[in-house]
């Protein structure tokens, strides 16, 4: 297969994934709904479940939100023409990399140069992808 076609694939996969999620995301947010429904109700006695678990599907909800927006981002890079591109270098990031992690942005070695960078300057740790 060539390159062209393994990142068709990865692709494929992304936009597959990306439909999962935004329906997984519905039934999430259909359940909060529900849960605040019932949240309403005097006669619920058990709050703090409820809460645990309007806390949990918020997380819930948060992440997928999340990984939308980084599907997004891929898709984009992808419309683009410089998905599987290194940020830093401009070199072919590897597809066993990409397969991996679809949202990377950086080939192996300028990603671990720039862990190195994030531990040792002032920036926030945010996951290098
Ligand atoms: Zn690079």
């Amino acid at each position: 297969m060539t390159r062209a076609d393994e990142l068709m694939n990865i692709r494929n996969l992304l936009q597959r994934r990306r439909r999962a999620i935004l329906s997984a995301n519905e039934g999430t947010h259909r359940e909060l709904s529900a849960l605040k429904d019932q949240e309403r109700d005097p006669e619920y006695e058990e709050q703090a479940q409820a809460e645990l678990a309007d806390y949990t599907l918020s997380t819930l909800m948060e992440s997928q939100r999340r990984e939308v927006m980084l599907i997004d981002a891929a898709l984009r890079r992808m419309d683009m023409g410089v998905f599987g591109e290194c940020v830093d270098c401009g070199g072919d990031i590897s597809i066993e990399r990409l397969e991996a992690l679809p949202f990377a942005i950086r080939c192996e070695e300028d990603a671990s140069l720039h862990e190195l960078d994030m531990r040792g300057g002032h920036q926030q740790s945010i996951p290098t992808l």
